[in-house]
């Protein structure tokens, strides 16, 4: 490893709340080294990683960068993916783009991003640049009650994310899409808007496959709006039967792994 290479790895600055250099549980069926940055544009009532999310300062970090690639020289040979959550890990692109060009370089592993999508140009970026090789998405859907923001600012971002869901479904490249099922949210805008979704995934270059995600809250875990938890969160089997039902009726039962 050269002395150059080293100092530009030190130039990254990237905040998060650290690293689990193995995995079993962040991607379906894959083995990953996985990183949590801080920081996101959305509010969701039901977030389980809100903390990260509001870039709370015992929780979050300078990361050592050196120190991160470090740990993934020893676990490389055993993860499939060197993958990037938070918070919205997009939120720091600028500084991220540099690690998975480092990452791409160094090692033989695959790339993915936990995004949820609001960034249609940086993810453009990415794909454009082959630095990423896996997505993983919701479809908060509606809207208006899961992204926790005031109705233009939810509307203007839930174009963004057709957008980018728009410019994923163009390329060659592995998608999960997680639909989080709650309870008692308008069933109706609920429908409309998966639809809206899902339909772009028509005919797609990008292979994908969808995850039914029964959101949990209390007494089960802890969520960032408690009140609206206890009335959306932990949803029946019925509920899920109902978004099952409504995949099928589109079309995409075969979808569902
Ligand atoms: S997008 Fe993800 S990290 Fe951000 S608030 Fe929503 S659930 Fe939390």
């Amino acid at each position: 490893m050269d002395s150059s290479y080293l100092e530009d790895l030190s130039k990254i600055v990237l905040y998060g709340a650290g690293w689990k250099s193995i995995s079993l549980v962040d991607i379906f069926k894959k083995v990953a080294f996985t990183l949590w940055l801080c920081g996101c544009n959305l509010k969701c009532p039901f977030c389980h990683n809100y903390r990260l999310a509001e870039s709370c300062p015992e929780l979050c970090k300078n990361l050592d960068v050196n120190a991160l690639i470090g740990k993934l020289n020893v676990s490389s040979r055993y993860v499939d993916y060197f993958f990037v959550s938070g918070g919205e890990p997009l939120l720091q692109f600028r500084e991220l783009i540099k690690l998975l060009a480092h990452v791409k370089r160094l090692f033989d592993v695959r790339i993915g991003v936990n995004t949820n999508l609001t960034f249609p140009k940086e993810i453009r970026d990415l794909l454009e640049r082959n630095l990423i090789d896996f997505i993983a998405i919701d479809v908060k859907a509606p809207h208006s009650e899961l992204y926790g923001l005031t109705g233009k600012e939810s509307e203007r971002l839930w174009k963004e994310y057709l957008k980018g869901l728009k410019i994923v479904s163009e390329r060659q490249i592995l998608l999960e899409v997680r639909v989080p099922i709650l309870k008692e949210v308008d069933v109706k805008e609920f429908k409309s808007e998966l639809k809206d979704a899902l339909y772009i995934l028509e005919g797609a270059e990008c292979e994908y496959y969808i995850r039914l995600n029964p959101i949990l809250g209390p007494p089960y875990t802890i969520t960032r709006n408690s009140l609206w938890a206890q009335k959306h969160c932990n949803p029946s089997s019925k509920d899920v039967e109902v978004v099952r039902g409504i995949l099928v009726e589109i079309g995409l039962g075969d979808k569902i792994v």
